[in-house]
């Protein structure tokens, strides 16, 4: 992105970082010159190529913390370590999110804590061990990437909507709890994005409805989203950028909906 938005040198941890939305929020804050903390799961030989690419690309420094987030210890290490290395916390981005989609009689139990834990929970813990580093500093930044399913539902989608909508609920508690201390929190609801996750949704619909792909995304994937068109990386970059910079210093317990006017109707 040309625009500087004066990042260079601070410290952000992007928790779901090794693949789609929080990958490409990774790379836009590391080219603003912001050293990285990468998370999420996945191979390991693929995890370093990512994190050495990172680094090589924009010549930041980029720490992977393998912390898993339904584990609430780990997470507090993941923050403790960021600090550890880099000597300060100026970003906190609670991304990782997992999906299930059944019926609510039917929603399997683990799945749902499963859902909650990682979707909703981990930005709890995360944002708690965050936040005492924050104060110290007098300045931290923290979005929650939530969804457009935080503001509106959809059938079969409990626990991830009930999850969405409790991270709006704790965004604006940090929100007013740590106002005066130069530390913001705020949430982005994008709507579809074309992520790896949704891609691989495009072909099988396409398959399993006997329709073109072309059809899927606009019928099917995109039926709710009146702009027709998938939210891209840059659109959410865009978003983040704005917040965490001081020009988003007066944005604080706010939703963001990047959702081509889904949430509109
Ligand atoms: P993705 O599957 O491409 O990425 C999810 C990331 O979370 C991966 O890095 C994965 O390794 C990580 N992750 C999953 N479980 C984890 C665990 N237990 N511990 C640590 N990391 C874990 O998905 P995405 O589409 O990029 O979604 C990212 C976020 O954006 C999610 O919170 C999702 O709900 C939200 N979102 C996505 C869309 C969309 O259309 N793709 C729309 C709205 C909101």
């Amino acid at each position: 992105m040309a625009v500087d938005f004066g990042l260079q040198g601070q410290v952000a941890i992007v928790t779901g970082s090794t693949s789609g939305i929080g990958h490409a929020l990774a790379d836009a804050l590391a080219g603003q010159g912001v050293n990285i903390v990468l998370n999420g799961l996945g191979e390991m030989n693929a995890i370093e190529r990512t994190r050495s690419e990172l680094a090589e690309k924009h010549g930041v420094e980029v720490l992977y913390h393998g912390a898993d987030m339904t584990k609430p210890v780990e997470i507090a290490d993941m923050v403790k370590a960021a600090k550890a290395e880099f000597g300060e916390l100026d970003i906190l981005v609670n991304n990782a999110g997992v999906q299930h989609v059944a019926p609510v009689e039917e929603f399997p139990d683990d799945k749902w804590d499963l859902i909650i834990a990682i979707n909703l929970s981990s930005a709890f813990h995360a944002s708690k061990a965050a936040i005492p580093i924050m104060r110290e500093q007098g300045r931290g930044r923290i979005v929650n990437i939530a969804s457009a399913h935080g503001l509106v539902a959809s059938p079969y989608k409990s626990a991830y909507v009930a999850a969405k909508h409790g991270i709006l609920g704790l965004t604006k508690t940090i929100a007013l709890e740590t106002a005066q201390q130069g530390i913001t929190c705020n949430a982005i609801c994008p709507g579809f994005v074309k992520t790896p996750l949704v891609e691989a949704q495009i072909a099988d619909q396409a398959k399993a409805r006997g329709i073109s792909e072309e059809a899927v995304m606009k019928d099917v994937i995109l039926a709710a989203q009146p702009t027709k068109q998938f939210v891209t990386f840059e659109q959410l970059a865009g978003q983040l950028l704005y917040l965490v910079s001081d020009l988003g210093a007066s944005a604080n317990g706010a939703s963001f909906a990047i959702d081509g006017g889904w949430t509109a109707q």
